[in-house]
Formats: structure tokens, sequence, C-alpha cells
């Protein structure tokens, strides 16, 4: 029996990968449901979705349900949205008034708006556009669909060529300079490599790859809200066999000689396997291995639920606040890692395309700033205390009012919760700190000592979200069903 330890994304994709390789699967859950950091959280009337809310890639989900042997429709039906996002930019002065625009997902809408910005930033993303459209398939086949076991095996001639032509050798944040002269540009790339754990000063090709796909594919709203993507992937791993074993938390391991034979469980006590998949944060895992391992943290984020009665503001379905001190904000995040970035703040509002999630009249809104994981230097309880308040003062500098008595729930999430709740290592998100990385880029699935334990999930190879969360289980699995074959 192979054992899951975790029902998130990379957790739930694994074990459909094992079943459909007629191996018999249990996934081992400490919570009460699958889908991890997209797991729903139910609050008086509310349906909110606490992690994931821009979807991309939409595909990645989809083959493999099919491939799984069901039709993808029966489980997920995703819309493409029109406006990747609206931009509320007050970065040319706090005294001007904050221009309001929607960033379009059709290509020539895109090309059109960004020469209304300034013409030079136009042609320097139409050109940046058509670099990455040549690369694409490369980098899907290199770098997304196949395991990455090291970043040195990537090394050849094509990649080479690849970091020359995006000026790889650079900085993220010199090449965005270079390209783009107009501050939302700069705010918009700057944000990027925080989505893989990652600062504007990598030379990483990894910042890169996101940006790309969702201004050439555009982003997506799946029906019923992000948590119909784990509920279909919880539901075709059950059509295929595989057991779940919730509130059942994996505790420790037996080993005999460089494989796991048991897994420790809360409920069921020692469980034999032949194989391990672990969808735990690889730092936690080796605490349960014995392994004294200490690393350094990469990012995490801050995140604001509120539910409102009466929404009446007109957002759309993604938003982004850019402030006039943006510069100092991603100075504070990436180089002194001191605080949460406010001043470029993300806002989600579901109720706009999945009314279901809010009561009738009600409305939710979702903040999300990317911030240091658990490290001396951020002041983690500080932020979370003023956290509604650092919300109203940056609405307010868009003269949007948050009208206070209006709020029915308020849910905040910090590093710490990620740290409990979903075992991630003091809270980072996307595993160890990019000083710890080779190229940027996250281990690969194999464990290093133990031969039948292979990791997944956004801690390892491709990486954070949910998309690359559901590839590294295919992969994971992948190599573990190669290993048990010798
Ligand atoms: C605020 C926020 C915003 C995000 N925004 C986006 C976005 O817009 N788009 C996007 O694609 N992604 C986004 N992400 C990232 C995305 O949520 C994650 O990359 C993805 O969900 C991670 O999946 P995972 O497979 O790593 O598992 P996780 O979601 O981390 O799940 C791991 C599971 O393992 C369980 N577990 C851990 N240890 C044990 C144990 N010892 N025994 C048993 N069970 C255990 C946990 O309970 C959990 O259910 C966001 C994340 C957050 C937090």
């Amino acid at each position: 029996m192979i054992g899951v330890v975790g029902a998130g994304i990379g957790g739930l994709s694994a074990a459909i990968e094992c079943a459909l390789n007629g191996l018999e699967v249990t996934v081992f859950e400490a919570r009460e449901a699958a889908g991890g950091k997209a797991c729903p959280i139910v609050h008086q009337g509310y349906t909110l979705d606490p992690g994931p809310s821009i979807v991309i890639l939409p595909e990645i989900y989809t083959d493999l349900i099919q491939r799984a042997g069901f039709k993808p429709e029966t489980y997920l039906d995703f819309i493409r949205l029109e406006t990747i996002t609206r931009i509320f930019n007050q970065s040319a002065s706090k005294e001007r008034e904050p221009e309001v625009f929607d960033l379009p997902a059709d290509h020539s809408k895109l090309l059109d708006l960004a020469r209304d910005i300034n013409p030079r930033d136009a042609t320097h993303l139409e050109e940046l556009m058509a670099k990455l459209n040549k690369w694409a398939p490369y980098i899907k086949s290199k770098f997304l669909l196949q395991p990455v076991e090291s970043p040195l095996a990537l090394l050849d001639w094509k990649l080479l060529q690849f970091g020359r032509e995006l000026q790889l050798g650079k900085e993220f944040k010199q090449i965005v300079d270079g390209m783009f002269q107009s501050d939302v540009f700069r705010a918009l790339f700057y944000g990027f490599p925080s989505y893989s754990g990652l600062s504007y000063r990598t030379k990483s090709p990894s910042p890169w790859f996101i940006p790309y796909f969702m201004l050439q594919q555009g982003v997506y709203v799946s029906q019923g809200g992000v948590a119909s993507i784990p509920n279909a992937l919880f539901q075709v791993a059950q059509e295929l066999g595989v057991r779940f074993e919730f509130q059942n938390e994996v505790v420790g391991v037996a080993s005999s000689g460089s494989n796991i034979v048991s897994l420790q469980t809360a409920q069921s006590g020692m469980v034999k396997v032949e194989g391990v998949i672990c969808n735990q944060d690889r730092g936690s895992f080796a605490k349960l291995l014995k392994r004294n391992k200490s690393s350094k943290p990469s990012m995490s984020y801050l995140t604001l639920h509120l539910g409102i009665r009466n929404p009446s503001f007109d957002f759309a379905t993604h938003n982004l606040f850019i402030s006039s001190d943006y510069k100092d904000g991603f100075r504070n995040l990436y180089e002194l890692q001191t605080e949460a970035n406010w001043a470029v703040m993300y806002l989600n509002a579901p109720h706009l395309d999945n009314p279901e999630c809010s009561p009738e009249g009600t409305g939710q809104y979702f903040f999300v700033s990317p911030c240091p994981a658990q490290m001396p230097s951020f002041d983690q309880k500080k932020a979370e205390e003023t956290l509604l308040e650092t919300v109203e003062s940056r609405l307010h500098r868009f003269h949007i009012p948050l009208d206070l008595d209006r709020i029915e729930v308020e849910i905040k999430q910090s590093p710490l919760v990620f740290a409990e709740r979903d075992g991630n290592e003091f809270g980072s998100l996307f595993g160890v700190h990019e000083s710890e990385r080779v190229m940027g880029m996250l281990p690969g699935n194999r464990d290093q000592w133990i031969k039948n334990l292979f990791y997944v999930g956004a801690s390892v190879q491709p990486g954070a979200g949910m998309p690359m969360a559901c590839l590294s289980g295919q992969h994971g699995a992948t190599g573990l069903l190669e290993q048990l074959k010798g």
C-alpha cells in the first residue's frame, strides 16, 4: 500500500496517479476535509476560499481527470475572465487622483492599453511576450511537464540561449526596470517573484512563468469557487478506489535500511506501507524523520477575509491597488524582510462570479499580501493586530470607504496559521529561502536518503501555485512507481 501524507492538491493528484497505475493507496489527512490551503472555510453562511483565488492553466486539472478516464466537464467548469485584474493606480503621487483601469485578457487590447500608459513600454511588452511565446513549449516541457531532479540537469545549450534572450544573467528587477518605465508595469512585474518565494533580486527564470501564463492565456474562474478544484480531484481519487482517512495525522515513521516501512498515524497506529508520498512541507516532515535540519524560510502571506453586507463598490473579481510608496513596499518585503507589502495590495471579490459563496445581499472581500515567513525581522503579531486598520487606510488612499458596520465576518491568516494548520515550516509557503536554492529552483521530489519517499506540493519542483502543486503530485508518483519497479 502507498501512504500519502496530506490531501492538498499535490497529495490528491499523486493519489490519482498511483491509483491509475494499479496501486492501493490510502491518504492520511490531518484535517477533516481534502484540499489543504484550497480547502474552503464555512463560517456564518459564508463559504470562503482562504488560499488560492487566481486560477491559471486549467488544462492541468482537466487533462489529469481525462487521463483518469473521466469527463472533466462533469467535475469542473472554467470560465475565462475578460479582465485579468482591475488596477487602481496611485503610483504617480499621493496627491493625484488615482486612476482605475482594467488589464484586459485580450492580447491586442492589452497592447493598446500599454500604448496609452507608455508607448515604449508597450513595445517592450510585445517583445517580451513574443520571446516567451517562442520559448513556452521549451519552458513547459523542461520545467513543468517533467520532474526536475536537479537544476543542473537542465543545463543545456537551449537553456543558455533562453537565459541569454531573457537576460537572465541580470537580476529580475534590473530586467524589468530596463524594459518598463511606467510605475504600473514595474509594480505589476515586481510582484511576480514573490509568487515563487523569490525576491526581485533573483536571477532565476521562475518569476517569468506566471506572468507569461496570465498575460498570454488569461485567468479563469472555476464555477463553484476555487474549492471545486480539490473537490473534483478528491471525487476522482475516490472513484479510482483511493481510501481517505481524515483527522488522522501522520506523526512518525518507521524505517528499515533506506526505506520507510510504516507510518505512525494518530488514529490508526502503525500502518505498513511500500512507499510514501509526502504532501507535508519537507522541512516539517524532517522532524518526523528525526533529522536535524535547519533551513531559512522563504515567503508567506497575510490575508484578511471580510464578509460584507451590501458590498456596493465597483470592484472586479481581481483587483490590484498600486500605491505611491510601492518601491518602499517591495524593498521592505524583499530586501529588509520586515513587512508585508500592502503598498501593492491584492483584493479578490469572489461573490461577483460565485454568488452562492455568500448569503443573499452580502459579499466577500479577500485581501492578500506577501509577507516574510516567521522570521525575527518580521513583527507578525503587530502586522496581524493592525490588519483591518492597514487595509482600511490603504483603501482610503484610493477614496474607497470600508464601512466597518457592514462587516459580518473577519478572518485573518498569517504565517503562524500556515505553519500550524497546513504543516508549513515557519509558515513558509514556498519552502526554503532563495539563498538555499540553485537558480532559484525548489528541490526535486525525491528524498535524499530514503528511497521510497517522494515529496509533492508547493515546496518542491515545479513550485508553488495549484497547477504546479498538481503537476508535482504526478511527478512524485511517477518517481515512486519507478523506484518500486526497481
Ligand atoms: C493566501 C494564499 C493565496 C494563494 N493564491 C494562489 C493563487 O491565487 N493561485 C494559485 O494557483 N495558488 C495560490 N496559492 C498557493 C496554493 O494554495 C498552493 O500552492 C497549493 O494549494 C498548495 O498545495 P499543496 O499540494 O502544497 O498542499 P497544501 O495545500 O499545503 O496541503 C497539505 C495538506 O497536508 C496535510 N498535512 C500536512 N502534514 C500532515 C501530516 N503530518 N499528516 C496528515 N496530513 C498532513 C495538511 O493538513 C494539508 O491538508 C495561494 C496560497 C495562499 C495561502
